[in-house]
């Protein structure tokens, strides 16, 4: 059976070679250290597993939720908002409850974009930003992340006549893949922009947390009319190192969140209760567990840094996220480079291209493996290639 267009047209899937790469390293019995995967390998923190431990029992908790969420667990992510930000949330009409933000993140395009519609996607970016606004028949308009502009979004390179054909625009920040942050000043552009061409701004800040050297990222919602213009998409998986629970949100402009509500309620049956329990438990519980977390990706990414400067790598230090996205040496695609350091190292890291055309010339490393593994890697690197940049 022949599958539907809007399947058959998806991109091609950019890190399949690699994947077969790897196995066959892996075959071949070499010891392969991959800095690949965007996935915390830390825990969950106990008090938060215990929750859910607990929950499971309750009966109450073994039928349908309802697709938007638990009111409590609504509740509590607007008491972390003001907590958090000092933003102040109605829980009932402006937040509702994700399978995890990817899948709201996929699913807000079908509430907003039809054919002869745009969105706007950042390029290197998240891959289902893109994909959800291609599933839905839109066409998806890339503005490059350029170093030389701290990887923000240049809102003056969209012509006006895509602008006003563009229903959303997502950003994110903390970034993945470049790690760059952004300012208040930056979410206030966005939001002028935003205003001028009538388009929803969706803000993924899955990253909000993971910040170091004692810098806190700012939330869109803070910055004055973000709320009448958009949402934001957030998540437990990165902050509470919870990415197979499958728990998040999206918060902002009632309309929109009642919107995504409709599509979810005609398509999902929510979150299991229990893990929505242990979501408030993780928001309302002690919050120590991230500044240790914090510190033990800021040793990382300080070994990571260490290993590249012996290689004569002088770039800037990621003050976010779990990824730092490094500048390929001189001669070699992405593609090529990441072949040559697994042929060479048996390690792994991801092609810049893997996330857009504009993310060609880089690659992304993910500090999600222990800072001996990290050093080991470099070594590997080191001793492969000698100096590379
Ligand atoms: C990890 C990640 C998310 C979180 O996805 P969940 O579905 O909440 O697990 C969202 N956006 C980006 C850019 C990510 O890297």
């Amino acid at each position: 059976m022949k599958v539907a267009n809007r399947l058959a047209t998806l991109p091609p899937y950019l890190f399949a070679r690699i994947e077969q790469k790897i196995e066959e390293a892996k075959t071949k019995g070499v010891d392969v250290i991959s800095l690949g995967i965007g996935d915390p390998d830390l825990p969950t923190p106990e008090h938060i597993v215990e929750v859910l431990v607990k929950q499971a029992y309750n009966p109450e908790n073994h039928r349908y939720p309802t697709s938007t969420g638990l009111l409590s667990f609504r509740a509590a992510v607007a008491k972390w908002y003001q907590a958090r930000f000092g933003v102040t949330l109605d829980p009932n009409s402006e937040i509702v409850t994700l399978i995890g933000s990817k899948e709201g993140i996929g699913h807000i395009s079908f509430c907003y974009l039809q054919e002869g519609d745009y969105a706007l996607v950042p390029d290197p970016g998240y891959p289902v930003y893109s994909i959800g606004a291609s599933l839905a028949g839109a066409e998806n308009y890339f503005l490059p992340l350029d170093e030389d502009k701290g990887f923000l979004l240049d809102l003056s390179l969209v012509p006006s006549d895509v602008a006003r054909k563009a229903k959303l625009l997502f950003i994110n920040y903390p970034n993945n893949p470049t790690g760059a942050v952004a300012d208040k000043k930056f979410y206030e552009e966005v939001v002028s922009f935003a205003r001028a061409y009538d388009i929803i701004v969706c803000h993924d800040a899955a990253y909000s947390e993971i910040t170091f050297d004692g810098y806190a990222a700012p939330s869109f919602l803070e910055v004055q009319g973000a709320r009448d213009v958009g949402i934001e998409f957030h998540s437990l998986s990165k902050t509470y190192n919870m990415t197979g629970w499958r728990l998040g949100w999206a918060a902002g402009n009632p309309e929109i969140i009642k919107a995504l509500g409709t599509l979810k309620s005609n398509l999902d049956s929510g979150v299991f209760q229990a893990i929505q329990y242990a979501g408030i438990a993780a928001l309302e519980g002690p919050q120590e567990c991230i500044e240790r977390m914090r510190a033990v990706y800021q040793e990382r990414r300080d070994v990571a840094v260490e290993g590249l400067r012996s290689m004569g790598w002088n770039g800037t230090l990621p003050k976010a996220t779990i990824y730092m996205w490094i500048q390929v040496p001189h001669g070699y695609t992405s593609t090529q480079f990441a072949e040559l350091v697994l042929e060479k190292a048996g390690v792994v890291i991801t092609p810049g291209i893997g996330y857009g055309d504009h993310g060609e010339g880089y690659f992304r490393i993910a500090l999600t493996v222990d800072k001996e593994r990290i050093a080991e890697a470099f070594t590997r690197i080191k001793n492969a290639f000698g100096r590379l940049w």
